[in-house]
């Protein structure tokens, strides 16, 4: 019918759909539940609901492209539209036998959105749609219910007002409550026949003098008004806030779902309610929701009344009367009808249901939400319960929410007061007193009090203070910035790059949003969503238990991918252990180098004006650095083990002010100016894209011969006590050039050979490179030459190849995301066009010269669920990531493997 008008549409991009309202009744149902995308998740399942037998109002889906147009069309629903919605609103009549707009007898709708992704609350609903003075006398009379007539009015003309014209819905809601006091009454349903009649004339009077609009009459009005607020409602400054939070794109739209009423506000024998299929907190195999009798939806949830437990079991101990006792036939029809559900869909339902005079209707069934626990309890269930396959439990899993179960949590039901939002560096939920330096963390860790390091940034001079802070939060820096790094090595709560708060050394003081709160005071860090809150947030504690375990052993049976873990201390390495890790596969070896034993050695190293001294000062730690490695292969236990040559820029390692400076010289007995200007001629102004990585060892070779001295004696350590090892894994980083690795590769190899000849035991060694300068991956064939493995740092591949530093650029990814220029963070997941497309290019070129070259990856990246779907994709042999991301990257893992499977099947 429509297609005859398609001239009269303006000009707009999109096609007009050949169907796009789709009508389901009993018998009689034009959608299924594979139909999201156009039905939205309500719709679809509204219309698979039917389609089972399961009493559904009748009434008819608006598609989502229909979404589209409106937008298309400025935010009106376009005239072509309008009369399949008028043809399917007569089959609903047809259907059940009554008029919209009758006055004796007439047809009431609810409309609501339905989007493809559930949005909860994020957009409206309006319920008893075609009221007007005439047809609500009609219901009264139809009903012999009066009071419930005049009261969905009353109801409807709020729920409108608000929704459809914007009404400041609190005036109506006062004039009710004066009312109410005026007459000594205490609950809504106190309220007479008169009274809402009454309040229903106000009501418009007000609507009126606010609007300068009459209430709306005309039931197709009324109906044409609600849709179009649906539509509007998808862009909503809280949904969008709710689409962005989620990735749900805009182009998506909503549908609008038009159904005919049924009321559980009939009396003492009608009821609405929600449950799940199963406990969503627990997993536990339990039938759990509540209900309200005569009651409609929104009371449930409203909160004004307590909704009373379905079970009689669960009742019991609230002493409350269950639905189970209420309306027993009511009950077990609801049993059955969930049953069928959860056999059907083969997953945990989340159901809405209404009683109408004992008469049970179904008006949602959705996938229920869970917590991380209940996800694992449900999945194995299920497995056992033969409802599905080990595959289908491993993708219904979603990896990153694993992070509940490995570090304390916020609780939910607390009370909070927003302070600002960073970025969720690394999860868990702590609180703690501000402290602004490492050493004062130190000493009020000492003192038994649990404190928040508070910094602009960190370095690696913060660590002591690091370990002893519950949480880290830094105003500066990304999600590769060293706060994050190093927290989410050390499984710890971290918020970085909240630009928002100023943190002002001098005063003690960190300032946001008008409070300014002093050395002491107490914060809560979520580091998983990156939100600051003020004072003490309660926080749980994570439970694991065997359904961890064997989901895991679940997830590594499908995996291709190995997990190996970014570990540089003993605790660390055994951390990643217990989780699965399969190696190392990185350890920062400047890491070890800021132990209190050790820090002032490599500054001697550092400021020495010729070989022989630097030599002096590296044979000091050799013997340390011998220590730190054959510790990591003992833990290691014959697993493999990488470890990465010194790193990063020589200035990162001395100290920074005058002060520090002067208690150095002191104590290494050399002169104070000389020890100043050294350190001053350290200064770089990139020091990112200076002297750092490899290029240290093309200038002070002795370095890593020192490194490399000390892996070979480990390893022959290791050996002498029979002990097992994997071949040392040896890498170099920031390679540019195949000429830097051929040279420094030549210098390793003959130490080894020394150290080897010295002790006379041989052994198997690696000698490999970081892919993490663009120029490595694009001639990564020549590098392959003369490289054993290599391992993409994807941190800093992300930064040269964006242009984008990894230690500022937290000021303003934000907006880059919110503006879509950007689709995430590019340091929390890899951009898999740009940086992605050289990671491709560097294995495909590296193993043209060695097709069986070992490929992995060992920036954060290593640990994104998504990011790790690309990888597996690109034949990586395996990733590695901090140790409490082994889990979440051995789950994510298996689901690679498990949805390229699916995509070839
Ligand atoms: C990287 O750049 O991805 C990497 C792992 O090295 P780092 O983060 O230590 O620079
Ligand atoms: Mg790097």
């Amino acid at each position: 019918m429509h297609q005859n008008q398609i001239s009269e549409k303006p000009t707009t991009k999109s096609a007009i759909p050949q169907k796009f309202v789709y009508f389901f009744a009993a018998g009689e149902s034009e959608g299924n539940a594979g139909m999201k995308n156009i039905l939205g998740g309500k719709g679809a399942n509204l219309a698979e609901m039917t389609s089972l037998g399961i009493p559904v109002p009748p009434g008819f889906t608006i598609s989502t492209e229909i979404c589209t147009h409106f937008y298309e069309e400025g935010g009106k629903l376009p005239d072509w539209a309008r009369p399949n919605v008028t043809a399917a609103m007569a089959k609903v009549e047809a259907k059940i036998g009554k008029k919209f707009g009758d006055a004796n007898d007439p047809l009431l709708v609810s409309v609501r959105s339905g989007a493809r992704a559930s949005m909860p609350g994020m957009m409206d609903t309006i319920l008893n749609l075609g009221l007007n003075d005439q047809t609500v006398e009609g219901l009264a009379k139809s009903s012999n219910n009066p009071r419930f007539a005049w009261d969905s009015y009353r109801r409807f003309i709020q729920m409108y007002s608000d929704v459809v014209m914007n009404v400041n819905s609190s005036l109506l809601e006062v004039t009710m409550e004066d009312m109410k006091e005026d007459k000594h009454y205490k609950l809504d349903t106190d309220m007479t026949v008169d009274d809402l009649k009454l309040l229903v004339k106000k009501f418009k009077e007000l609507i009126l003098q606010m609007t300068g609009r009459s209430f709306p009459a005309d039931p197709w009005e009324q109906l044409w008004g609600a849709i179009t607020a649906v539509f509007h409602s998808w862009n909503t400054p809280r949904a969008i806030t709710y689409r962005e939070l989620h990735s749900i794109p805009v182009s998506w739209g909503t549908a609008v779902n038009i159904q005919s009423m049924v009321f559980g506000n009939m009396g003492e024998d009608s009821a609405t309610g929600v449950a799940f299929t199963r406990n969503p907190s627990t997993g536990d195999k339990a039938f759990y929701g509540e209900f309200l009798i005569n009651a409609q939806g929104e009371d449930v949830v409203a909160g004004i009344r307590t909704p009373q437990p379905i079970t009689k079991i669960a009742a019991a101990a609230s002493g409350m009367k269950s639905l189970e006792e209420a309306l027993p036939e009511s009950y077990n029809q609801l049993v059955d009808i969930y049953k069928k559900l959860e056999t059907h869909y083969r997953d945990m339902q989340d159901i809405e249901f209404t009683i109408e005079r004992s008469k049970l209707w179904m008006l949602q069934t959705r996938n229920g939400k869970r917590t991380a626990a209940a996800a694992l309890k449900i999945a194995c269930d299920m497995i056992d319960e033969k409802l599905i396959t080990e595959e289908e439990a491993i993708l219904r899993l979603d990896p990153s929410a694993l992070d509940q179960l490995l570090h304390p949590t916020l609780d939910p039901k607390a009370q909070k007061t927003l302070l600002a939002k960073g970025l969720p560096a690394s999860p868990g939920g702590v609180n703690g007193q501000i402290v602004f330096t490492s050493e004062e963390a130190v000493v009020w860790k000492e003192q038994g009090k649990k404190v928040i390091l508070v910094r602009v940034e960190t370095s690696p001079e913060d660590i002591a203070g690091m370990i002893a802070a519950q949480g880290i939060f830094t105003t500066r820096g990304g999600m590769t910035s060293h706060a994050a790094v190093v927290a989410r090595g050390m499984g710890k709560c971290c918020v970085a790059g909240c630009g928002e708060v100023d943190v002002d050394y001098r005063t003690e003081t960190m300032k946001v949003k008008g409070y300014v709160l002093k050395k002491g005071d107490v914060i809560t860090l979520d580091g998983s969503t990156g939100e600051v809150y003020l004072g003490e947030v309660k926080t749980i504690e994570p439970k694991l238990d065997g359904t961890f375990e064997r989901v895991m052993k679940i997830a590594d049976k499908y995996r291709k991918l190995k997990v190996r873990t970014n570990a540089d201390t003993p605790k660390d390495a055994q951390t990643a252990k217990t989780f699965g890790a399969e190696g190392i596969g990185l350890c920062r070896t400047e890491h070890m180098f800021f132990g209190a034993d050790r820090i002032d050695s490599v500054r001697e190293m550092i400021i020495a004006d010729n070989k022989i001294d630097r030599e002096k000062a590296l044979a000091k730690l050799l013997p340390m650095q011998r220590d730190d490695f054959y510790n990591l292969f003992k833990i290691m236990d014959g697993l493999p083990v990488t470890i990465r040559l010194l790193d990063p820029p020589l200035h990162e390692f001395v100290p920074h002010t005058d002060e520090e400076t002067k208690e150095l010289a002191e104590r290494i007995n050399t002169d104070f100016e000389r020890l100043r200007s050294k350190v001053k001629a350290l200064h770089e102004f990139n020091p990112m894209l200076g002297h750092r990585g490899c290029r240290l060892a093309i200038t002070y070779p002795e370095i890593y011969i020192m490194q490399v001295r000390a892996i070979a004696e480990a390893a022959c350590m290791m050996l002498a006590e029979g002990k097992k090892l994997s071949a040392p894994e040896i890498m170099i980083p920031l390679i540019a050039t195949d000429k830097e690795l051929d040279i420094l590769r030549a210098q390793a190899e003959q130490e080894m050979k020394k150290v080897q000849a010295e002790k006379n035991i041989k052994f198997e060694y690696h000698i490999g490179t970081m892919i993490e300068l663009p120029r490595a991956a694009l001639t990564a064939d020549v590098i392959a030459e003369h490289a054993d493995f290599f391992s993409f740092g994807t941190n800093d591949l992300t930064q040269t190849t964006l242009g984008l530093s990894r230690d500022d650029s937290g000021r303003f990814l934000g907006s880059y995301v919110s503006q879509g220029i950007l689709p995430k963070d590019p340091f929390m997941s890899i951009d898999q066009v740009g940086v992605g497309a050289l990671v491709k290019m560097g294995v495909d070129f590296g193993r043209r010269t060695k097709p069986n070259l070992k490929i992995g990856v060992c920036g954060e990246h290593g640990g994104d669920p998504e990011s790790i779907e690309f990888f597996h994709k690109v034949g990586l042999d395996y990733v590695s990531c901090s140790p409490f991301r082994v889990p979440i990257a051995r789950l994510a893992a298996a689901r690679a493997a498990l949805l390229t499977k699916k995509l070839h099947s």
